[in-house]
């Protein structure tokens, strides 16, 4: 039987609640995308739910609750896809939402608190003529904590590769479960094991990341009558290193008219190409549409969008708002993550296509790994469940294709592509030797 109510009083003063209501709302993400997950993480809650102010309440909670091996799941802004922040053993629910404050921008690099909302980051950090390099769609809800600890790939993918990339996290401030708890400056490369590690790792308190020269960003969509051209554009666009761009996805004509704020912009039956485009590279931009078959069908100013609550940024389309629009309307689908061949990665995207026609709907963002370009996926699926998706997976992967599995809630198993390297299960032993942080995500953690 655990100590909560001991653990509550101990942490008297501290923004808390356990209203079971409001332990159940805090306690989900976006894992219901996937039946799978639905069917395993519905229902569980954390026990107590705590939101602290400074780092040094984020001491005093991890003291605490490992006095009395109670668990801590780290919270920021709850948009993540596989129950990352779900509590599959209840316990302390760690809300970094009120740890929000930007500290410092200085020579390009900003270093804030984990909480911060990304929206807010790349605001304040325009107003001193920088921006953000990378961002998830979920750009105007989710925290800088989360990107870093739960996602790391998005928009600016096509510039600046993935958070993964070396010289994109520069450093974090970590607290940890150790016998006491304790705070870890991590600079460079040592601050890896964080990365996509689900909080299971330590709790981050603040980040430091390089920015990137600020831009006035416009989103551009441009229709082709059949989705090769759009695809054939799109590789063109991603290699042309004269214009200046943000991001590029394509989407089948299926997807379409899902879009609400543009689907009557394109013409029936047409596929799209949606792109984050500098003012400078809007003339070649057009040149290279009409080179491909294309027309520009819309066109807006992306932080303009984004500011405004009724208005949609195209990117809000794009990565996994994608399934989100078509989910919106019909929820008999899901998805899945998939990285392409970095040669021949056009013809690979139309090989997927020809798979499973019926049952899978493509929409593919242009990105770099490692400096070379390709695309990634997050096809929507018709969902005919779960042996039907395992043989799509293998489907694809048979003819090449990576695949990082959205419907399982471990590190491991879900990473594929995307695990960062390093020896995060090493510094795990080092920092939760009891295993106390967000317990069952990472799976080869031995608690013993
Ligand atoms: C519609 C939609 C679109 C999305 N698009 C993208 C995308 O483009 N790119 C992308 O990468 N992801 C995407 N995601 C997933 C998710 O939105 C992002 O990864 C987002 O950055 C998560 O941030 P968050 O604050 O919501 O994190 P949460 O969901 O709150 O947490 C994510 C994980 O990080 C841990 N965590 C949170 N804060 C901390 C902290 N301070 N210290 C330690 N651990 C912490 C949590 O325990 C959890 O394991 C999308 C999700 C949805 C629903």
């Amino acid at each position: 039987m655990r100590d909560i109510a001991g653990l509550k009083a101990a942490l008297a003063g501290l923004v808390l609640s356990d209203d079971p209501a409001l332990l159940r709302q805090k306690s989900r993400d976006f894992y219901w995308y996937s039946p799978i997950l639905k069917q395993r993480l519905d229902g569980l809650a954390a026990e107590l739910w705590v939101q602290p102010r400074e780092e040094a309440e984020v001491l005093r909670i991890l003291t605490e609750a490992r006095a009395r091996r109670i668990p801590v799941t780290v919270r920021g802004g709850a948009t993540g896809n596989y129950g990352q922040c779900v509590p599959l053993e209840g316990g302390v629910l760690l809300d970094m939402t009120a740890m929000a404050r930007p500290l410092a921008l200085e020579d390009g690099v900003l270093t804030a608190q984990a909480g911060a909302r990304l929206i807010d980051l790349d605001l304040w950090a325009r107003e001193r003529g920088w921006e953000l390099r990378l961002w998830p769609s979920t750009k105007r809800s989710a925290t800088i904590g989360g990107f870093v600890a739960g996602g790391g790939a998005g928009v600016g993918g096509i510039a600046h590769g993935t958070l993964r990339e070396r010289g994109n996290l520069l450093g974090a401030r970590v607290a940890t479960m150790q016998d006491p708890p304790a705070i870890l400056e991590l600079a460079g490369e040592a601050a890896a094991p964080i990365n996509r590690a689900y909080g299971t790792t330590g709790v981050i308190t603040a980040l430091r990341l390089p920015l990137a020269p600020a831009q006035a960003w416009r989103d551009v969509a441009v229709a082709f009558p059949a989705y090769g051209a759009a695809l054939r554009f799109a590789a063109a666009l991603a290699l042309s290193d004269g214009i200046a761009k943000k991001m590029c996805a394509t989407f089948q004509p299926a997807l379409v008219p899902f879009f609400r704020g543009i689907a009557d912009a394109v013409p029936q039956g047409q596929a799209l190409v949606l792109a984050m485009i500098a003012p400078s590279g809007l003339l070649p931009l057009a040149e290279l549409a009409r080179e491909y078959g294309g027309a520009l069908v819309a066109e807006q100013e992306t932080l303009a969008a984004e500011r405004d609550p009724d208005a949609t940024p195209f990117y809000e389309y794009c990565w996994n708002h994608t399934t989100l629009q078509v989910l919106k309307r019909d929820r008999g689908v899901t998805y899945l993550q998939m990285r392409f061949p970095f040669e021949e990665t056009v013809a690979a995207v139309e090989a997927a296509c020809a798979l499973f026609p019926d049952e899978v709907w493509m929409h593919t963002e242009c990105v770099r790994f490692g400096g070379r370009f390709t695309m990634t996926a997050l096809p929507v699926i018709r969902w005919r469940g779960p042996e039907r998706l395992a043989e799509i997976m293998a489907g694809f992967e048979a003819i090449g294709i990576a695949i990082a599995n959205p419907h399982v809630f471990t590190i491991e198993e879900g990473s594929g592509y995307r695990r960062v390297p390093g020896d995060q299960l090493g510094f795990k032993r080092m920092t939760d030797p009891l295993g106390l942080l967000n317990p069952g995500k990472m799976r080869d953690f031995d608690r013993g």
